[in-house]
């Protein structure tokens, strides 16, 4: 397994630039989710490394080789892509053996290798059918020891995951997990759900635009998101955002929109001293929000607009300043629409940006 290096990688295609100077390492045995929305860049980057697009500009490196100018046969890199590529007629055996038999692996290794990688995925007992008479997730997993058995050195997944239904892809999610977990292989997986990234990856990297807006673990990427694309793109329901003006009031600072105005933390405060102007984004997750049914001192004054429950959580739409909020509730809460209601922010868990460059302030 290899270390990945992306260094200031640019690619256009004609005038458009679809991936703008991206850089970031990917470490031997790490396992980095590329996320983002659609059109952002995500799979021209991997075909990029996977030698299927050339570069405009910058450099690529696998365990510290340059790989740009090498032919993608030549780069040691296997792919796994969504729509599996098996071959029809083929056996599983078949299917799993070939990219070995291409190479002219002695049938003796290839026929060890193949039986090793269907032990690992736990399909000794599909190695005679052929691909029509096996299920999607099953599919899958024939895909994934087709690119194991060449022992690449990196692992590409484009939404490997995507044409499973919503129970499968959870459990594939989990077996795709400990599949790194067993081979420590370095995987690079493309994906526009940020759910499937959270779970599954070491770090992060979330693109839009073709601009790379964060690299860092899940758990950073959700505490301390770098702006507000990231903070709006990453969690469940979405982080509430709540643009406001910073007022200073004799000594205390406060955060003000229409109609309602927050008296923030000493450390929150000196964040929203830092920024450019005089603007800024609140953001709270909705979890981070508590509901009261009574007037209570520091709390904005708003009005339900609609409850959603879930079983687990409900959800309480909540209108505050022309903009409606998510907040997480007990199921056991009984909340109507229309309803007043005062929130209270928990200043720990505040996140402040600025309006101008939204770039979160430290
Ligand atoms: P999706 O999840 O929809 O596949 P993505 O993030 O993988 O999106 P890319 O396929 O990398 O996005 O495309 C990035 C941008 O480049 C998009 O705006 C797309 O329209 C553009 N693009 C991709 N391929 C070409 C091409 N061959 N010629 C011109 N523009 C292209």
């Amino acid at each position: 397994m290899a270390q990945v290096e992306f260094q200031e990688v640019v690619k256009r295609y004609g005038s458009f630039e679809a991936v703008k100077s991206v850089s970031f390492t990917v470490e031997d045995g790490e396992f980095v989710a590329l996320v983002g929305p659609s059109g952002c860049g995500k799979t021209t980057t991997l075909n990029l490394i996977a030698g299927l697009l050339d570069l405009t500009g910058g450099a690529i490196r696998v365990g510290g080789r340059q790989i740009n100018d090498l032919d993608p046969k030549d780069r040691d890199i296997a792919m796994v892509f969504q729509n599996y590529a098996l071959y029809p007629n083929k056996t599983v055996r078949q299917n799993l053996g070939f990219p070995l038999r291409m190479r002219k692996v002695p049938k003796r290794e290839l026929e060890e290798k193949v039986n090793d990688a269907a032990r690992l995925l736990d399909i000794t007992h599909l190695l005679d059918r052929r691909p029509r008479e096996l299920s999607g997730g099953q599919q899958q997993r024939v895909a994934l020891g087709r690119a194991l058995v060449r022992d690449p050195q990196v692992f590409l997944m484009d939404e490997p995951l995507s044409n499973l239904d919503a129970k499968l892809r959870v459990q594939m999610r989990a077996e795709l997990k400990r599949f790194h977990q067993d081979l420590n292989a370095t995987v690079i997986y493309v994906t526009h759900d940020q759910l499937e990234a959270m779970t599954m990856a070491d770090k992060m990297a979330v693109m839009s635009g073709g601009v790379l807006q964060q690299y860092d673990t899940p758990e950073r990427v959700f505490e301390e998101p770098a702006n507000v694309f990231v903070a709006g793109f990453v969690g469940s329901p979405a982080m509430n955002l709540l643009p406001a003006r910073v007022v200073e009031n004799g000594g205390a600072v406060q955060a003000a929109g229409e109609g309602w105005e927050l008296a923030l933390s000493p450390r929150n405060a000196a964040s929203a001293r830092r920024a450019s102007g005089d603007a800024v984004i609140l953001g709270a997750r909705h979890s981070s929000l508590i509901l009261h049914e009574e007037a209570a001192p520091g709390c904005i004054a708003a009005k339900i607009y609609t409850v959603e429950p879930t079983g687990d959580l409900t959800y309480a739409h909540v209108e505050v300043g022309g903009k409606t909020f998510v907040i997480s509730l007990d199921p056991q809460r009984r909340i109507r629409a229309d309803q007043p209601v005062w929130i209270e922010f928990d200043q720990d868990r505040l996140h402040l940006f600025d309006a101008v460059t939204e770039q979160r302030l430290p």
